[in-house]
């Protein structure tokens, strides 16, 4: 008796020894199947992901910060290498929103602390003047820095900032841009370019270094820069639709030829946007009498185009160039033009007030250590001088 119960107690923990390495099994076996499926599935999407980037522009090295995206490209030879996300970028409509256009890497800093707040921002790398890509940074205490957006440097977790620190080089050209291709138009404008097949080079308010006064007095340092006024829409290389449409019908108030007058717009059209446009959005003629849309930097006018013509929306204003200081004031880089360069080419686009080139509220910019009236920059806030944003006019679902 005393035997059988022993071999029954036996018996059931040994069931019970077999039972838990059986479901042990399981649950291994079915987390490895689980791992591998994941395994796949980003192999997959990765695959897919990697083919459907292309270039906007070819370079030996060339990196691209999609600011839409949040996520950093890396290419050699056009052909793309590795995706770095970012963590956090600068506020979108603030003077240090994360600035956009085209740079070189400029100096590298495995430690660094930062000439504006006591932080170290480690494994840091200049992308234009203040402006770095660096590691979340923390105070000088160890503590990690919370605030989920940036002074506008670019944050990037640890070891993504690490393994950028470690491919990136001095002098590797670097886009910084916003797409066009999810921006929503509002149903009664045309395209001012094809947005599948251009890009948000330069946007409203991107900061544009002209002094450089009060580069460690954070509360100072945004007299050293102008902004910019419109937005610059450039093509992707190999575009095919060149053209510059006109958004909305109205009256050609002013053409500007290149080199006549032009205050470094190049060839220019002003067009004065019609009434009607109050019956579509009523908010906007209660605050604005007139509203004129200014296209510059043009390779070419539209020769049917004559001041005082009332044109349709979607008529062809010319086609998109560099004329005028289209490579000088929006590109900062070493050589700051290279007219030869297909890269100066782009669709400088304002929005504003007043039929004339420079502020509709008149302003002056320090430029080389000179104050002159201000065209496409102003020294702070456009909307401060009669400016509209682009993107804030013409799009439904832009923010
Ligand atoms: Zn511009």
């Amino acid at each position: 008796m005393l035997i059988n119960k022993f071999i029954n107690r036996k018996s059931f923990l040994l069931l019970i020894f077999f039972i838990t390495i059986i479901v042990i099994f399981l649950i291994i076996s079915f987390q490895e199947k689980n791992i591998i499926l994941i395994k796949n599935k980003s192999d997959l999407r990765s695959k897919i992901f990697l083919n459907e980037i292309k270039p906007k522009i070819c370079f030996p090295r060339t990196w691209e910060i999609n600011l839409s995206k949040n996520e950093i490209y890396f290419f050699e030879n056009c052909e793309l290498k590795t995706i770095i996300p970012i963590a956090y970028q600068g506020p979108e409509g603030k003077w240090y929103q994360t600035p956009t256009g085209y740079y070189w890497i400029g100096t590298k800093k495995e430690k660094h602390i930062s000439s504006l707040f006591p932080v170290y921002m480690n494994y840091a790398v200049q992308l234009y003047e203040d402006f770095f890509i660096h590691e979340i940074p923390y105070y000088l205490n160890g503590e990690m820095v919370s605030s989920n957006f940036s002074g506008g440097c670019i944050r990037l977790k640890s070891d993504d900032a690490k393994k950028f620190f470690n491919i990136v080089k001095q002098g590797d050209f670097v886009i910084s841009y916003k797409e066009l291709k999810d921006i929503k138009l509002k149903n009664y404008f045309h395209q001012p370019v094809n947005f599948d097949e251009f890009f948000i080079r330069q946007r409203f308010n991107n900061a544009l270094r002209t002094n450089w006064q009060n580069a460690f007095n954070s509360e100072d340092r945004k007299l050293d820069y102008l902004q910019h006024a419109g937005i610059d829409l450039a093509p992707i290389s190999g575009a095919q639709d060149l053209n510059v449409y006109n958004i909305f019908d109205g009256e050609v108030v002013k053409i500007v030829e290149n080199g006549k007058d032009d205050h470094g717009f190049g060839n220019t059209v002003i067009v004065r946007l019609k009434n009607e446009l109050c019956e579509l959005d009523k908010e906007l003629c209660q605050k604005y009498k007139n509203i004129y849309v200014l296209y510059g930097h043009l390779e070419n006018i539209n020769p049917v185009l004559k001041e005082g013509l009332f044109i349709k929306r979607g008529e062809i204003i010319g086609k998109v160039g560099a004329t005028g200081y289209g490579c000088n004031y929006w590109r900062i880089g070493k050589d700051g033009c290279d007219s030869k360069n297909k890269l100066d080419i782009h669709l400088h686009l304002e929005i504003k007030t007043k039929p004339v080139l420079g502020s509709p509220v008149p302003a002056n910019c320090l430029i080389n250590n000179n104050y002159t009236p201000c065209y496409g920059y102003v020294p702070n806030n456009p909307e401060n001088y009669g400016y509209l944003n682009p993107l804030i006019f013409l799009s439904e679902n832009f923010n």
